[in-house]
């Protein structure tokens, strides 16, 4: 998912309207807005969809108004998939020091054990989603302040977040101790703007101040930014992941380029694993600054095999089997004046259950390819994530259930090869790749090594 936030600037859901568009690859499920007016109170939209197909009518966005707005756009992963307007964020409470609204970003591994005991204490839930028991536990807690009261709620959460919420006066982001998912701080004249990635920053021209630090929480009003540290300090555990294909690779996270770094993953990607071929092609979008990478370390030539159709969503992020089955060919086509006779090295960021690279492989070879050698960005997804990327089950998990010789024979290719841990490390810039004692990053859906345990899961019945 992705979040947004803006304090201190008129119309602040018209910005946000355009930061939850910069940030629609995180989720094109539906998005929400919430705005506040001293006048006008606390106001709300709530839509399927695209952001742009919702958010910039004239007549939705002008039932938002006020300085202080923050949004949301939705990738289900905890809470019923698919159609629920219920579930769409932010979530809004009534409480006795006024109202609050908050957006997440991640997936809570205890939401379920709270719901029970908070049902159970009399809490009334509206939807399915994990999110919504931030909203309960704040209402619960014995503070007087908003923040305090988010500061409660939060220490009985485990997992990811990276949260914004709002009061009447103030706009709040806090990223887990463990800083799983990204959060950062920018600044547009009088106003602060908070988002989950700097690509939303650049859209409203807001200058990039800084990230939110794991376990910090800021309270952001019009005398400015107050940092908190409401969690005990530990080792931060960022999602790998989001190098190797969530964030934009107009991002900068950890104060890096997320291109250069995917750019590195193909650099590594070659080097580990070289073959003789033809013609480097991205599966695009989100392989090609790697076979960027790939091609220039490998000295093969580069070029764009598949065109993508840039007016369909991300096929993955599609929730139901029959529509991902469909996805591959709605949104890819082999160029084949450019395939036909090669041997071509394919690059793409992950393979999961493998239906799209089989569907890619067979395209590939209908076009009159030679060969056709995989090269995967990232390594084998061998686990599901627990912390807010909709990985499937182990069952359906492709690496979980064959070895990397069956999973080539599988998808039918000449070769198949995935960039070591290792590498994949040392693209992020951890030159002595992955510490085994004290890996820098979140890599459980790669290793199996869970940096908070899923207790949820576990409940019923996950074997870790
Ligand atoms: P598969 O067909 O192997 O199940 O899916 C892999 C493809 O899905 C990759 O091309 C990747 O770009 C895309 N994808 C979209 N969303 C996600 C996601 O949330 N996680 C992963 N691992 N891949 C995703
Ligand atoms: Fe990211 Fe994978 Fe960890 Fe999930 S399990 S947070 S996708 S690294
Ligand atoms: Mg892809």
């Amino acid at each position: 998912c992705g979040v947004f936030g803006v304090i201190g600037l008129s119309d602040a859901a018209n910005f946000v309207a355009l930061g939850l568009h910069a940030l629609q690859h995180r989720g094109q499920e539906a998005g929400g807005i919430v705005a506040y007016h001293p006048e006008h109170g606390f106001n709300s939209a709530r839509r399927f969809g695209y952001v742009r197909d919702n958010f910039t009518k004239q007549s939705l966005m002008e039932t938002l108004p006020g300085p202080l707005s923050i949004g949301h756009v939705r990738y289900s992963t905890a809470g019923s998939k698919g159609a629920a307007i219920r579930d769409v964020q932010p979530f809004f409470g009534e409480f006795s020091m006024g109202g609050a609204a908050i957006a997440h970003n991640g997936n809570i591994t205890n939401a379920e054990e709270l719901r029970r005991e908070l049902i159970e204490r009399g809490s009334i839930f509206q939807s399915s989603s994990d999110s919504e028991c931030i909203i309960h536990l704040m209402a619960r807690s014995l503070q007087k302040q908003a923040a305090e009261r988010l500061e409660d709620a939060l220490r009985r959460v485990e997992g990811a977040f990276s949260v914004v919420a709002m009061t009447r006066t103030k706009l709040i982001g806090v990223r887990d101790p463990l800083g799983v998912r990204p959060l950062v701080l920018g600044q547009l004249g009088d106003g602060w703007v908070l988002s989950s990635e700097t690509c939303a920053l650049d859209i409203i021209g807001a200058k990039f101040v800084r990230e939110i630090e794991p376990g910090e929480m800021v309270v952001i009003t019009d005398k400015g930014v107050e940092s908190r540290q409401p969690f005990r300090p530990q080792k931060s555990r960022f999602c790998i992941f989001e190098h190797v294909y969530f964030s934009r690779p107009d991002s900068i996270i950890g104060g890096r380029s997320v291109y250069e770094t995917r750019r590195q993953i193909g650099v590594e990607l070659a080097r580990e694993n070289p073959v003789d071929a033809d013609l480097v092609c991205p599966v695009p979008d989100s392989g090609t600054p790697a076979a960027i990478g790939f091609a220039a370390e490998s000295g093969i030539e580069f070029g764009l095999g598949i065109t993508r159709n840039q007016y369909m969503g991300r096929t993955f992020i599609e929730p139901t089997e029959q529509i991902r089955n469909m996805g591959v060919r709605l949104k890819l086509n082999v160029n084949r004046a450019l395939i036909e006779g090669k041997r071509v090295i394919l690059v793409d960021d992950s393979v999961v259950r493998g239906t799209t690279s089989r569907k890619i492989k067979d395209m590939i070879l209908d076009a009159g390819a030679k060969e056709v050698h995989f090269r995967i960005a990232s390594p084998p997804t061998a686990w599901p994530c627990f912390y807010g990327v909709d990985t499937p089950e182990r069952d359906k998990l492709l690496a979980a259930n064959m070895s990397e010789d069956e999973m080539c024979e599988h998808l039918g290719v000449d070769s198949l090869r995935f960039i070591s841990l290792d590498g994949l490390y040392r693209a992020v810039g951890v030159a002595a790749g992955r510490d085994p004692k004290s890996p820098a990053y979140c890599d459980a859906c790669f290793s199996g090594e869970y940096p908070v345990a899923p207790r949820d899961m576990v409940a019923k019945g996950f074997e870790l």
